[in-house]
């Protein structure tokens, strides 16, 4: 272990490694005291030699290093699976009923570059370190070993495997699986196609807010319910299935809405739901009035405002924020009094305060008071560490609209 490449840092370098922030990027680094191959272990020591941790090299990258442990481990099978099955058993402490789950989210997991979802008995995998990508295998056959799965399956084709030098990666690792799966989300089926669905196949990190949606309807049944970016259902049927008397989703993806028809009808909500192919901003424009002195009138009881991400770094933040204005300002005038508004923001570079802020002014602009009476976040399988900012993302509000008795 003494024999591994040191990465010296510079002075002052050493504190947000130490509080457990994984990546060391190139300008923090002195020198290395002899040359480390791409995707190999590396120590890591301060300016005075003293030992921080292990990590993986790549030169490639903007992240020199990405650090994997803080004590000296053998990078082997018996380590992914020690560290793999510490994340397991977080889910199963906090996820007991859940069956399709978030394993692995790289960072919150001590495992930077790599994210593992299970999917029933499917797993899908997906590497953005070059460090990762050179243990593949130690990695699979650590999931095979804790994981009882028919298949694992492969997304590597995000942008980020540019910055590490690796190519996209599709496909099936082991096991056989067309890549059709049914989900089960509280007590739901969804169908999706793992091998070609968006993100890694389905969007799990809400899958404890669509719970909490759904007490809603559950309490007060009854309403007529927008769900805006409706992708594969998600809400719309936790919705109609807990006591809504309708739900209008809009996505503008024919793909995701023929799914999402295909997901209603399975799980006997057909009659309750209408899917629409349309551009939200274009559809909700549509609603408005065409002349000035008409007004709107507000039509729905709830409405769901789960966009994709408005921003891929911090320059078009402004714009993400007249996005989501926009769509704010318009659902507001959709909303009947008393109504709720149920509204997330998934960009890491958009905080919560922010996120609010943006639906403060939407509200001024609409004449609208609001009142929040709770606060979302991701699931506890997308775990947040606060020293590792870059794992936070996911932030939503339900917003009831005041009226004075
Ligand atoms: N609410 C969903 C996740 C939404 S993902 C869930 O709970 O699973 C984002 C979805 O928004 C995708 O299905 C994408 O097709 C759709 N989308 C992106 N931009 C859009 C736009 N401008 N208008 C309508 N749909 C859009």
């Amino acid at each position: 272990m003494d024999t591994l490449p040191t990465v010296l840092l510079k002075r002052g370098e050493a504190d947000r490694i130490v509080a457990g922030h994984p990546w060391i990027y190139h300008s923090a680094i002195d020198r290395l005291t002899t040359p480390a191959e791409n995707g190999a272990v590396v120590q890591v020591k301060d300016h005075r030699q003293r030992f921080i941790g292990i990590g993986f090299y790549n030169a490639q990258s903007k992240i020199n290093v990405r650090v994997i442990a803080h004590e000296r481990l053998s990078i082997d099978q018996g380590f992914f699976e020690a560290r793999i099955g510490a994340a397991l058993a977080l889910r199963q402490k906090h996820m007991p009923d859940a069956t399709s789950f978030r394993v692995v989210n790289a960072e919150a997991d001590l495992l930077s570059g790599l994210i593992v979802d299970k999917y029933e008995d499917i797993v899908v995998i997906q590497i953005s370190a070059l460090g990762m990508e050179v243990r593949k295998r130690e990695i699979v056959a650590a999931l095979q070993k804790i994981l009882s799965t028919r298949a694992i399956i492969e997304r590597s084709d995000v942008a980020s495997r540019k910055f590490e030098g690796l190519p996209e990666a599709n496909g099936v690792v082991t096991g056989e699986t067309d890549g059709k799966v049914k989900v089960n989300l509280n007590g739901l089926t969804f169908e999706t196609d793992l091998l070609t669905g968006h993100k890694t196949g389905l969007y799990l990190d809400q899958q404890q807010n669509y719970r909490l949606f759904a007490d809603l309807f559950r309490r007060a049944p009854g309403g007529h319910v927008l769900d805006c970016f409706s992708f594969l259902g998600g809400f719309a049927l936790h919705a109609a299935s807990s006591g809504a008397s309708h739900v209008q989703g809009i996505d503008q993806s024919a793909e995701a809405v023929a799914m999402a028809q295909r997901n209603a009808a399975s799980n006997g909500l057909a009659e309750k739901c209408s899917f629409t192919e349309a551009n939200v901003f274009d559809w909700l424009k549509a609603q408005m009035p065409s002349r000035p002195h008409e007004k709107v009138i507000p039509r729905f009881d709830v409405i769901v405002l789960d966009p994709p991400s408005f921003t891929r770094n911090r320059a078009s933040v402004p714009d993400a924020l007249r996005g989501y204005k926009e769509i704010h300002l318009r659902s507001l005038k959709l909303l009947k009094p008393g109504g709720m508004l149920f509204t997330y923001c998934c960009s890491h570079h958009i905080p919560g305060p922010l996120f609010q802020d943006a639906i403060l002014s939407a509200a001024y602009d609409a004449r609208r008071l609001l009142r929040r009476v709770a606060v979302f976040s991701q699931g506890p399988d997308h775990p947040v560490v606060p020293s590792i900012p870059e794992t936070e993302y996911l932030k939503g509000f339900a917003l009831e609209l005041m009226s004075y008795p």
